[in-house]
């Protein structure tokens, strides 16, 4: 595919089941952070149309079919999504590819994953079975039924838009839920399109609406009465201001909030492995990844070799044009992302630490690029050793026992995901223990997979995503206990009538 068959696409808002314009008849454009050309146009909506959309996802909960067809119903739905997430793959790869920035091949590998999710979602569909007790007395007999909480918001990033509404959105519809979608304005274009292929599918009006717009939206979205859950991916200061809005209306939450993750390389460890998901682990998706593994603590013993063998490889990751399969890492997805970056790079120059490699842009006639970057000598008290950078940067920082690397590891205030590298079964599993983050990987980096939990120790999140345990996020719990023959305790026993109560 080359910029000459790019049409600009044409989107609305939707709303109960069509494309609607919002209420204010404003639109916004994306431009291609790569190319600098407009893609799309979106309507803009605002407070008024998030009213809207939670009063037909409301009326979709309280009053439609969806909550109350069988779990095996949704679960078709669910799965035709799936094949018409796979039969529109090009089509959302390149949309991907075209408002992320990233490349192309990553596009299809987001698009493949997103289905997944949904093919599992479908399979959950049919699980959300309760509990019966019959061992409470001989004349009672109980059940533990799990119904679905209502109305989600659900908003989500720029960094992986599809892949991050699919690992929420499939567990909400799959309980019986309905939904309000904010994509980020910088990355709509998926998110559109999928609640499209809902429709498609055969959801029912008003089960899944999309509001696209920003600054008011997100906020809106979140004190609405009427909605039941927020679900919120992004970084942890707006995910506080969720938790806020949220909290005061005793809304249930679930956030999704990044993280400065670790990956400790021990001296025994297979060093080729190692360095490659290093060099993966921080340049995929430009590092833009709440999982980048940006924090690297290597054991001293090594660390000079170690650290010549990635920066060896970090230089030939080639960066570019995003729609050229040879690129590996793409466009940085807007001007406040780079301007991040650079700020967060300018700190580490400014410090003690050592730059190898990279620290500025890549020369380029359009677009935003920035080069892989590598800082040694990191400490861990920097900024660049403690905060999301959400770029290709990497801090190296070195150890001389595995005490030390975990309480290195431990310190920030994140918690998302953290590695170690090591050919020492022992090591392995006790710095696994000692970790304090959501997902820990041993010999290996980044894999997911929907049938386990996802989510993030402290500042990294609260709640999980995916795994069987994505049916419990969405539902809440009710026990109905049944009187099993007469009871025979009475608190008040009846009056005397000789004609019976009636
Ligand atoms: P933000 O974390 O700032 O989130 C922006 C989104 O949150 C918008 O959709 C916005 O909607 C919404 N929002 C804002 N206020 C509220 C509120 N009170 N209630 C509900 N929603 C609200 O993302 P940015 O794009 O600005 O990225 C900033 C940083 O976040 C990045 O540099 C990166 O470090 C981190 N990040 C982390 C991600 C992750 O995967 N964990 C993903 C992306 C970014 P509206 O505009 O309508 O108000």
């Amino acid at each position: 595919m080359t910029l000459t068959d790019i049409a600009i696409s044409e989107n609305r808002l939707i709303l109960d089941g069509q494309e609607v314009d919002s209420v204010s008849g404003e639109t916004f454009e994306r431009t291609s952070p790569a190319h600098d050309v407009v893609v799309a146009r979106y309507a803009k909506g605002g407070a008024g149309d998030v009213a809207r959309a939670v009063t037909a996802a409301r009326r979709a909960f309280d009053a439609g079919p969806w909550p109350k067809r069988a779990g095996v119903e949704r679960s078709r739905v669910l799965r035709r999504v799936a094949d018409l997430i796979r039969r529109d793959r090009d089509h959302l790869a390149r949309i991907e590819a075209l408002e992320s920035g990233k490349p192309i091949t990553q596009a299809f590998d987001e698009v493949d994953a997103s289905a997944e999710l949904w093919d599992y979602a479908a399979t959950l569909a049919r699980h959300s079975y309760g509990d019966a007790h019959n061992d409470l007395g001989p004349d009672v007999l109980a059940m533990v039924v799990n119904e679905p909480l209502g109305v989600v918001s659900i908003i989500t990033p720029w960094n992986f838009p599809l892949l991050i509404v699919s690992q929420k959105l499939p567990f909400a519809l799959a309980v019986g839920c309905t939904a309000v979608v904010k994509p980020s304005e910088l990355t709509p274009g998926t998110t559109v399109h999928l609640a499209r292929l809902i429709i498609e599918a055969g959801a029912d009006e008003g089960v899944v609406n999309v509001v696209t717009g920003s600054g008011g939206v997100g906020s809106a979205m979140s004190a609405h009465p009427d909605v039941d859950m927020i679900s919120f991916t992004g970084s942890t200061e707006v995910g506080r201001k969720v938790a806020a809005a949220g909290g005061q209306l005793l809304k249930r939450i679930e956030l999704e909030l990044g993280g400065k993750n670790p990956q400790i390389i021990c001296a025994d460890a297979d060093l080729d492995a190692a360095a490659d998901a290093v060099v993966f682990g921080v340049y995929f998706n430009a590092g833009e990844c709440c999982n980048s593994g940006s924090r690297v603590l290597v054991q001293r013993s090594i660390a000079d070799d170690f650290v010549a063998e990635v920066i060896n490889r970090a230089r030939r990751v080639p960066v570019g044009d995003p729609l050229d399969p040879a690129t590996k890492v793409g466009a940085i997805v807007s001007d406040e992302q780079l301007a991040v970056i650079e700020r967060y790079v300018s700190e580490g120059r400014s410090g003690d630490a050592e730059l190898l490699l990279g620290g500025g842009r890549v020369a380029s006639d359009t677009g935003r690029f920035y080069q892989p970057t590598v800082f040694a000598n990191v400490r861990p008290e920097m900024s660049i050793a403690r905060e999301e950078i959400f770029g290709p940067v990497l801090s190296v920082l070195t150890f001389d026992n595995l005490d030390e690397a975990v309480g290195i590891a431990n310190s920030t205030m994140y918690g998302l995901s953290a590695g170690i590298w090591t050919r020492d079964i022992n090591a392995a599993l006790s710095a696994s223990r000692a970790l304090r983050a959501g997902t820990v990987w041993v010999n290996r980096w980044m894999d997911g997979y929907p049938e386990l939990p996802f989510g993030g120790y402290n500042a990294s999140g609260e709640g999980r995503e995916l795994g069987r345990q994505a049916i419990g996020s969405f539902t809440q719990t009710k026990t109905i206990q049944l009187q099993v023959g007469e009871r025979t305790t009475r608190w008040v026993p009846a009056a005397h009538h000789p004609g019976g109560l009636s």
